[in-house]
């Protein structure tokens, strides 16, 4: 009965050093978000201990009258939240969710169309070193040259070629609005599935501040921890039941076993926070910090991969400074700013040196930055890395320690969670 402190002053010292990191550094990871109190709470909750196999009413385990209201809750959100006809709650994360496509709608051997890591594609949409390009025939698609935006006739000149099973939009570092109707057409003249990954914008979607891909895939899957704000999590949407029937089927018994309770209850509050109006505003600000961020960099002297963003996430190209992304990363990570490199199309560099940074908006947003912050965010960012062009990328610490203290001040203008202890 003793709490963690306590009973694992080890293992809680790392819980209350991460919460330190976090309330002390600007967190940019395009991927990340802060979760509610509310979900913390359903996810540390004695929900852990249920087994649940199988679905709400159809158990296979006694017991389950009370994690059955958590998982109905959580599936009639998800529907109302996207407007669709099915959802499946249970993929313990977003790899999952779409393997249980894959197992779903495809044969080992089976030909998909997905979209290149090296363009902005996540690894489970047929990357040579994920199960999805060593089980499938995985054929990339990317983007043009010069807009960095998807080569849509490449895109159908490949699928007419390989005459995929499966076509897959979305990705992880795709900064702008796909055009899921063209992919759905391209789908439709040679007979393919269109599954859209929405993990990243997903909630974006939820809040009404970027295009839903429901309307036109046969399948959408997503994390729930991205823009979502949700828990560490995944899901599968559909409008077709028939469809959905087989996705239930590949989820349990076909890949998982017992589902997370636990995280199912978070992924109901964060839903049900999603269905509120103030997540419609929440959404709308993310872009729109984000979109005054790129403008700051660009004022800054550094380059937008495709000129900007639609969303809540860009792509830093460094070149204009001569700086990688290695070395930004980590001299941006001393100032207490965090992202990740990341490889912009076509990039020269190697994949762990590259010349750009991911920069997202989605948890500065949610701790309360607004479009002065962001600008101050932005500035910060380019002091850093003028700090470090200029000395060849070198030691930056003068400039690093000067960033670090306004990002001291600011951190403490926006406390993160602040009735923890
Ligand atoms: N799909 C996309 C587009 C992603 O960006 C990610 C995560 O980065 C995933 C799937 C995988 O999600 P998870 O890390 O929960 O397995």
């Amino acid at each position: 009965t003793t709490g963690l402190a306590d009973s694992d002053p080890e293992l809680h010292g790392s819980i209350v050093e991460e919460l330190g990191r976090q309330r002390h550094e600007i967190e940019l990871i395009a991927s990340e978000n802060i979760v509610s109190r509310a979900v913390l709470e359903a996810q540390g909750s004695v929900l852990t201990n249920k087994y649940a196999e199988g679905y709400p009413g159809k158990r296979y385990y006694g017991g389950c009258e009370f994690v059955d209201v958590a998982e109905a809750l959580a599936i009639d959100r998800a529907k109302r939240l996207f407007d669709c006809k099915f959802a499946n709650v249970q993929p313990h994360s977003g790899a999952q969710a779409n393997q249980a496509v894959f197992m779903a709608l495809l044969q080992p051997g089976d030909t998909i169309l997905g979209m290149s890591l090296a363009a902005g594609g996540h690894l489970t949409h047929g990357a040579p070193v994920n199960q999805s390009g060593k089980w499938f025939k995985a054929v990339p698609y990317g983007v043009t040259a010069d807009t960095h935006l998807i080569d849509y006739d490449e895109l159908r000149r490949l699928a007419l070629e390989h005459k995929p099973r499966l076509i897959i939009a979305g990705g992880s570092a795709y900064p702008r609005v796909i055009d899921f109707a063209r992919f759905r057409a391209i789908a439709d003249e040679v007979g393919a599935y269109l599954m859209v990954d929405m993990a990243h914008f997903a909630g974006l979607v939820a809040g009404g501040a970027h295009p839903s891909p429901l309307p036109h895939a046969h399948v959408v899957t997503t994390t729930t921890h991205k823009t979502l704000r949700g828990p560490r999590g995944g899901m599968v949407l559909s409008n077709d039941e028939e469809l959905g029937k087989k996705i239930n089927s590949a989820v349990f018994p076909g890949l998982q076993g017992g589902p997370l309770m636990h995280v199912i209850a978070a992924k109901a509050v964060a839903f049900g926070e999603a269905l509120r109006p103030d997540f419609q505003a929440y959404a709308r600000s993310v872009v729109a910090n984000a979109q005054i961020l790129a403008e700051t960099l660009v004022g800054r002297g550094l380059a937008i991969v495709s000129g900007g963003t639609d969303t809540h996430l860009m792509l830093v190209d460094l070149r204009p400074k001569r700086l990688t992304g290695r070395d930004a990363e980590k001299s941006l990570g001393r100032a207490r700013i965090t992202c990740n490199k990341n490889g912009i199309p076509f990039d020269p560099e190697k994949p762990m040196v590259t010349s750009g940074v991911r920069l997202g908006t989605p948890a500065g947003t949610t701790r309360g930055f607004g479009p002065a912050e962001w600008q101050q965010i932005g500035n910060l960012i380019g002091d850093v890395l003028d700090g470090l062009a200029a000395s060849n990328s070198t030691d930056n610490d003068a400039a690093e320690a000067r960033a670090r203290e306004e990002v001291d001040a600011l951190c403490r203008r926006f406390p993160l969670y602040p009735t923890f202890g």
